[in-house]
């Protein structure tokens, strides 16, 4: 079974326009783009039904997807949208591909009515966990924080948040792995995903999984890291983190459609590990079939509760 544990569905609207107008602003200056350019092709990421996605999934040879709402509060300053029609969005995709997708829900810790909507999310949408975005200007070991994870702890809820860096007016030093090591200490019975595994920072992410029993890495967004490096040492990166962090908690993630859609496509990412052992072997890395089918989705399945095979 191929899981990717880490999608999401984007419009205008999702997840907010101003997040839309800030990513425009800085790709058009990393780019040396118009802006106007940039807006002008976000709508070919557009899927607020889940059929794209669910395409590309049968294309890929992908079982299953986590889609994951994002609450973008950059500053602390909500932004002018309903988080709870974005989350219907999502859970009504989830209802019309029960077999593929499931949902997290995303909510920033610092609104006052956080506790009740994750409370809300579990109970009436059945979400599976929770995934919080701390370069929005939030630390995960701080009290506001805490209060979720208790919460969610309770609940039996995973939680995922994004580590390694972000765009602005996102801010990177929020989402260094090393904070987690104190949340996964305080609560020993919340799963905790380190999403992206801390990109460049994986080593760091790699050792934190390594003394800390709950916590689990993605690799979604890690076609940068598979595009950056030569293949023997995006291999070798990938084997640190199975060395390191445990072959049973790093879990393939492709963060559709931001990047696939961009630089790797989906079947092309999937290939990358599905045939991780022949094309590693090439530079002397071996992988285990064990190990690969665990990346793929055992690892998710077993984390999620879902029936493996
Ligand atoms: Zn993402």
């Amino acid at each position: 079974m191929i899981i990717d544990v880490h999608a999401h569905l984007f419009s205008w609207d999702i997840p907010s326009r101003p997040y839309w107008q800030d990513s425009a602003k800085v790709l058009a200056a990393m780019f040396r783009k118009p802006e106007q350019l940039i807006v002008d092709r976000m709508p070919r990421l557009w899927d607020t039904t889940g059929e794209k996605l669910v395409a590309d999934m049968d294309t890929a040879g992908i079982d299953k997807a986590v889609l994951l709402a994002i609450d973008y509060m950059p500053g602390g300053i909500s932004t002018p949208f309903d988080l709870e029609e974005q989350h219907k969005v999502y859970v009504k995709a989830a209802e019309r591909y029960p077999d593929r997708l499931l949902v997290f829900a995303g909510v920033d810790p610092r609104r006052p009515a956080a506790v009740g909507f994750v409370e809300k999310a579990a109970k009436e949408w059945h979400v599976k966990g929770i995934k919080i975005h701390p370069c929005c200007g939030f630390y995960p070991n701080e009290p506001c924080a805490y209060r979720l994870f208790d919460r969610c702890q309770e609940l039996g809820l995973v939680v995922l948040t994004h580590t390694g860096p972000e765009i602005g007016p996102m801010y990177s030093k929020y989402a260094q792995p090393m904070y987690l090591d104190e949340v996964a200490k305080d609560f020993p019975a919340l799963n905790i995903i380190m999403a992206h595994a801390g990109m460049t920072g994986y080593e760091e992410a790699a050792m934190l999984c390594s003394v800390n029993p709950n916590l689990y890495v993605d690799l979604a967004s890690w076609q940068k890291m598979y595009l950056a490096f030569p293949e023997a040492d995006f291999y070798q990166r990938i084997k640190v983190l199975l060395n390191l962090g445990g072959r049973n908690r790093v879990m393939f993630g492709s963060d559709w459609p931001i990047l696939t859609r961009m630089h790797v496509g989906h079947t092309a990412w999937t290939a990358v590990f599905k045939e991780a052992r022949q094309r590693a072997a090439k530079f002397g890395i071996e992988f285990s079939q064990e190990e690969v089918d665990g990346i793929l989705g055992e690892n998710a399945a077993r984390l999620l509760g879902l029936k493996s095979g």
